[in-house]
């Protein structure tokens, strides 16, 4: 099977610390795949630089044949690379159905003042909001303010970001960090639905969802990749338990 991203030997340095060294892997299309890694181990750096966050500074980044190794951010989003971010205060202010059309509308190139002023050109932009609602479970809290929402719901809005420009391949970064189990729960199967109809990439501390929901898990340690495969290989695998040993 073709990877739909393939990533070769990618160091990210800052100053003379490296905190990505020599990472590879390629992600299979329709894949789950989890890095995980103790703290420090370099999972948000890599994130950062397989989003166009960071630039690395050696190897190379291949989405679907193209290589996007020193595209910024934004253009990745276009080509079919979603992130989930934090609502900041922008987001936090308007409504949930207005941070996801102010997201939509990225991808299909409206401006802020358009989407704030309910132009009708945005319908697109609109009616991938309301999908995005109903998908989210979302629906009956989409005329709040995204600030006001509990913090479970807060993170799926944070996914429903993430996915706004349907993406091919969406990194999650944590996302069920500080949930509840009833949240944790419809997280896991939001993502499975997700995995239907796009590549996911997560980072996940949870050890119960990464190796209950991941086609292959990447474990970082010390800025290096550790070992690859399939979690039941994961699990047994001695130099992982040696690596989280030290935390
Ligand atoms: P993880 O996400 O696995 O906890 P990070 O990627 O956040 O790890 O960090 C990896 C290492 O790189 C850490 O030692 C961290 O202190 C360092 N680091 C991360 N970002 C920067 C930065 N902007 N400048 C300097 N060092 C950084």
């Amino acid at each position: 099977m073709t990877a739909i991203l393939e990533v070769r030997g990618l160091t990210v340095k800052f100053g003379d610390f490296v905190a990505v060294r020599d990472v590879s892997f390629d992600l299979a299309p329709g894949s789950i795949h989890s890095i995980i890694g103790p703290n420090g181990a370099g999972k948000t750096t890599l994130f950062n630089a397989l989003t166009g966050r960071v630039m690395p500074t050696a190897g190379s980044v291949t989405f679907a044949g193209r290589d996007i190794t020193r595209l910024p951010m934004h253009r990745r989003t276009v080509l079919g690379i979603g992130r989930s971010f934090q609502v900041t205060s922008l987001f936090a202010a308007m409504t949930v159905r207005q941070s996801l059309a102010l997201a939509c509308q990225r991808k299909l190139g409206l401006g802020l003042l358009g989407i704030l002023s309910r132009d009708r050109s945005l319908a697109p932009a609109a009616a991938r909001a309301d999908e995005l609602l109903a998908f989210l479970g979302l629906g009956d809290v989409a005329e709040r303010k995204s600030g006001e929402l509990s913090h479970g719901q807060q993170r799926r809005l944070e996914i429903g970001l993430a996915l706004a420009a349907r993406p091919q391949v969406v990194f999650l970064d944590e996302p069920t960090a500080g949930m509840g189990i009833d949240d944790i729960d419809a997280v896991r199967r939001l993502i499975r639905e997700i995995a239907r109809t796009c590549t996911v990439v997560l980072i996940e501390h949870n050890m119960a969802i990464v190796m209950g929901i991941s086609d292959t898990i990447t474990v970082m340690f010390q800025g290096e990749v550790l070992v690859e495969g399939p979690p039941d290989a994961i699990r047994a695998d001695r130099r992982v338990q040696m690596a989280y040993l030290g935390e």
